[in-house]
């Protein structure tokens, strides 16, 4: 009996998806990079490029994009695979690469024209370009259809003025997908443009801001844009249409971005188990049942997490996207908050230790941010509130 408004959903992996997953499985084992990732800086920048040229080089870049851009046309289902294996191969986490691959990749390949996928997309599966995201603003951050940075038409040029903030890795990027005020007289959601932003524009400013969990490396930057020209082919979508594609941008975001972090945190709490079946004695000043109990909950969760992951996938396989993301977005945000919580309270002062293996109390302060990135939890919690379970404003 069909249901209105209900998917089936395939949750078991097929021959072929098995085979898929052997052969990633294979290639990571022989391909994972010996050097350790540097944290920052240009020696980043090389690495994360030269990481994701390796996978490119070898099939797996872009799995699920199309194969005229680059990529090798499979399903979501085996993007996922993908996800699953790079976790559970601990490969690095090429962080600069996230924003092109998650959410500016796909949201051109959902929204933008053919002239700018030609442009952009296989340089990014190849490894050749950064990119970042100008979204938020001093005063527009949950409410970010309040965003004032302007943008008026010269000719066939935007003029853009105004400010971005919490830029992660401008400094290093080459890209920013620019969210732009084009209509100040229109309704705030209806006079927004997304702009492809080159970061070499004169005009762009940059300014560092310093973070407490890595106060000699820069995370953020400020973006000032003082009279920057942006061609008009570079807008995508329709001009004052920017909202509607910021939409798509924070769906990716927010969804199958998460997909990756989700995992590899699963495998941190199997990893926490371990290391606490080792450590706990009797006379631990944490009693093993507290411990236990935690850990048995974080387990559980991942677990939930994982299959609401599949049901994400599997919609979307169907071509159903919808904003049950901030659902994952949200649960990743919290499981990591007490995956690392519980690991500090399992290593207890060997935490301090140990740093070239994993910054314990690095992760710890950096879990912090994760429920405000993408969005805050408060907010993905009004939009399952409101968009998913149907409840009143
Ligand atoms: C690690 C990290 C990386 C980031 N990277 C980028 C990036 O690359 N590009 C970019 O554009 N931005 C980036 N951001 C910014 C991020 O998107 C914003 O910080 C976030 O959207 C919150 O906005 P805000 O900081 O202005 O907080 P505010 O919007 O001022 O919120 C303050 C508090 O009020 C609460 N609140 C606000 N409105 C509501 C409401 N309607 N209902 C309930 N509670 C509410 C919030 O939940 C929060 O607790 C990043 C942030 C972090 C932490």
């Amino acid at each position: 009996m069909a249901f209105p408004g209900v998917v089936s959903m395939d949750l078991k992996f097929s021959r072929a998806d098995r085979s898929f997953r052997d052969e990633a499985r294979a290639w990571l084992n022989a391909n994972l990079p010996r050097e350790r990732r540097p944290h920052s800086g240009d020696a980043m920048r090389q690495f994360d490029l030269a990481w994701q040229r390796r996978q490119f080089e070898g099939g797996w870049a872009g799995v699920s994009w199309p194969e005229e851009y680059g990529g090798r046309g499979l399903s979501l289902t085996r993007q996922l695979i993908w996800h699953e294996e790079y976790a559970r191969a601990d490969a690095p986490d090429n962080h600069l690469c996230f924003v092109a691959l998650n959410h500016a990749g796909p949201t051109l390949i959902a929204r933008g024209t053919e002239a700018q996928k030609r442009d952009h997309l296989s340089k990014i599966l190849r490894g050749e370009v950064i990119w970042c995201q100008g979204f938020s603003e001093p005063n527009s951050g949950s409410d970010l259809a309040s965003l004032r940075t302007q943008a008026r038409i010269e000719g066939d040029h935007l003029i853009v003025n105004g400010s971005k903030i919490w830029t992660s890795h401008g400094h290093l990027s080459d890209w920013q997908e620019l969210l732009v005020r084009t209509d100040a007289e229109a309704p705030k959601h209806k006079g927004i443009s997304w702009l492809i932003c080159d970061m070499k524009s004169p005009g762009i400013t940059l300014r560092p801001i310093e973070i407490m969990t890595s106060p000699n490396q820069v995370h953020f930057v400020q973006c000032f844009y003082d009279d920057v020209r942006i061609p008009l082919g570079n807008v995508v979508g329709e001009i004052n249409d920017g909202w509607n594609v910021a939409m798509s941008t924070l769906g990716f975001e927010r969804g199958t971005a998460q997909v990756r972090d989700q995992i590899r945190y699963a495998y941190l709490v199997e990893k926490m188990i371990c290391e606490a079946q080792r450590r706990l004695g009797s006379d631990s000043p944490l009693s093993n049942d507290e411990i236990g109990a935690r850990l048995a909950q974080l387990r559980a969760d991942m677990a939930a997490a994982r299959a609401m992951t599949y049901m994400v996938t599997s919609r979307a396989d169907a071509g159903l996207q919808d904003s049950r993301s901030s659902l994952m977005r949200a649960m990743v945000g919290d499981t990591q908050q007490r995956a690392r919580r519980l690991a500090l309270d399992i290593l207890g002062p060997d935490a301090l230790e140990n740093r070239e293996d994993d910054d314990w109390v690095y992760y710890y302060l950096r879990s912090f941010s994760i429920t405000i990135a993408a969005g805050t939890s408060q907010i993905q919690r009004n939009i399952i509130g409101e968009r998913v379970l149907g409840l009143p404003r």
